[in-house]
């Protein structure tokens, strides 16, 4: 017998999830949907353009892609192209492996200002992403302000910090090195609203700060450890390296004034973007954190002791969101679709038949590209254990079902060749890849 899977989204968790139904002993065809017309998801739009290494992990994409049950889709949006539900009607399941598109918000006075950005806008116009192209950062002032500590506070630090001649040799776009080659920003600031023992970023991405050719890394807090933090510091591999680093750092990186700073602070939240009358950006109010709480639940809590900075340029980075999809229940506190194991429920925990979810909409914006592997593989589990109690409704062909509705596609193949071009275009300037970054020119070179 023979089923039918839909994966919605194409990054790394929809390629493991495809990975896993091919796997199994059932016979499965499986279509995957993106919204774009390239494959990759995060892989090409999110990591960061000088971690190359990361994006090699494509190549097991590409194998995958050529299991004969395997089609891919592009610049398909389900919820656009075609709705959900009658989707389902030409399918055993419906996977959704859409990611977390939005970002959190900080919910304070002038967010709202000229040059205030969210980092995932700021990553996702430097990786190329076609809807992000028409986006202007203003790198012309001295100083920039990112709030949040994570590892995508950590890229646009280094991007907006690292010598222009160490990205060029990247596949960040030219439209990008344009910019950020007359960029004359000179401190970079990272700031974490709670302490060293609590950051949310890995010891290898905080080296690479500390190792940027030409650029100081300024650690202006003392590393001092509560009881509370000792004790999580004991307990947490990640934050035990962090910490012997940042001591590290604190006491060897030397610091030269006329240099190119990144600047980190802990313990302190923005309060207020403080604008001039044409609605730009000018600095930061920030408010002082102390630490309350038991270890591993240590929240900040406001001090009443203010400061400011100036600021030319503000990315927030504290944070990823799922968005809820059409027709599909959502849990609005943790930004996810809910779910047991991958299978959809209602709020109440009614299943929501023939329908999963895998990556970072099922469990929230956390973990490594890695970590999607065994989601994908929980999540293919509970589907096949129900899958063949399932039958199709409408047993028509999508291909079929796009051309009727005249929805240009863009099949593996087509992005093979897509692939080649930007390969070819980079190799002239020394580059990775050119990035194609406008929908009607991926069109134009398939001549679709
Ligand atoms: P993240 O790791 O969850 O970090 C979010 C940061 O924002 C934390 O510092 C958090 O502080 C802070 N934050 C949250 N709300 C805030 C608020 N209202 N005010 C001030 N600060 C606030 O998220 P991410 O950096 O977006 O990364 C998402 C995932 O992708 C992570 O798992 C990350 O490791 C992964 N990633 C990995 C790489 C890599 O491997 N190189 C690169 C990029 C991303 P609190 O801790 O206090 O909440």
């Amino acid at each position: 017998m023979n089923f039918k899977v839909a994966i919605i989204g194409s990054g790394p968790s929809a390629f493991y999830a495809a990975q896993a139904l091919f796997k199994s002993d059932l016979n499965i065809k499986v279509d995957m949907f993106e919204k774009l017309p390239t494959p990759f998801g995060l892989l090409r739009g999110g990591v960061a353009p000088d971690h190359q290494q990361m994006k090699t992990v494509s190549k097991s994409y590409d194998k995958i892609a050529t299991n004969e049950n395997f089609r891919f889709f592009g610049n398909v949006e389900i919820g656009k192209s075609i709705e959900l539900p009658e989707l389902k009607q030409y399918y055993n399941c419906v996977i959704l492996a859409i990611g977390a598109e939005t970002d959190r918000k900080m919910n304070i006075p002038g967010e709202d200002a000229i040059s205030s950005h969210t980092a995932t806008e700021f990553v996702a116009w430097y990786n190329g992403q076609p809807s992000y192209q028409n986006h202007q950062f203003n790198l012309d002032g001295k100083s920039a302000i990112i709030i949040g500590q994570g590892n995508v506070a950590v890229d646009v630090t280094r991007i907006l910090s690292k010598p222009i001649s160490n990205l060029q040799t990247t596949d960040i776009t030219n439209q990008a090195i344009n910019c950020l080659k007359d960029s004359k920003i000179k401190d970079v600031y990272m700031i974490g609203r709670r302490g060293p023992a609590q950051a949310a970023f890995t010891e290898l991405e905080l080296k690479e700060l500390g190792n940027i050719e030409n650029v100081n890394l300024k650690i202006h807090d003392d590393i001092n450890l509560s009881e509370a933090d000792k004790k999580e510091v004991e307990l947490s591999n990640k934050s035990r390296k962090n910490i012997a680093l940042l001591n590290e750092f604190k006491n060897s990186l030397p610091y030269d004034p006329s240099k190119k700073t990144i600047h980190l602070l802990f313990f302190s939240s923005p309060v207020e973007i403080i604008k001039d009358n044409n609605n730009k950006i000018t600095k930061v109010k920030f408010e002082k954190n102390k630490l309350t709480g038991e270890a591993g639940m240590q929240k900040a809590q406001a001090s009443g002791e203010f400061f400011e900075l100036d600021c030319d340029i503000l990315l927030r980075s504290i944070g990823y969101r799922g968005v809820p999809f059409k027709g599909l229940p959502f849990d609005d506190r943790r930004g996810v679709i809910p779910n047991d194991k991958g299978q959809v429920i209602q709020l109440d925990g009614t299943p929501v038949t023939n329908t999963y979810v895998t990556g970072w909409i099922k469990r929230g914006p956390s973990g490594v590209i890695g970590t999607n592997r065994s989601d994908s593989i929980e999540t293919v589990d509970t589907c096949l254990n129900s899958i063949q109690n399932t039958t199709i409704i409408k047993n028509e062909d999508i291909e079929i079902i796009l051309a009727d509705k005249n929805i240009k596609y863009v099949t593996y193949e087509d992005w093979k060749i897509i692939d080649q071009y930007e390969i070819n275009e980079g190799q002239k300037v020394g580059k990775p890849r050119e990035k194609v970054t406008s929908i009607n020119t991926i069109f134009e070179i398939l001549k679709k």
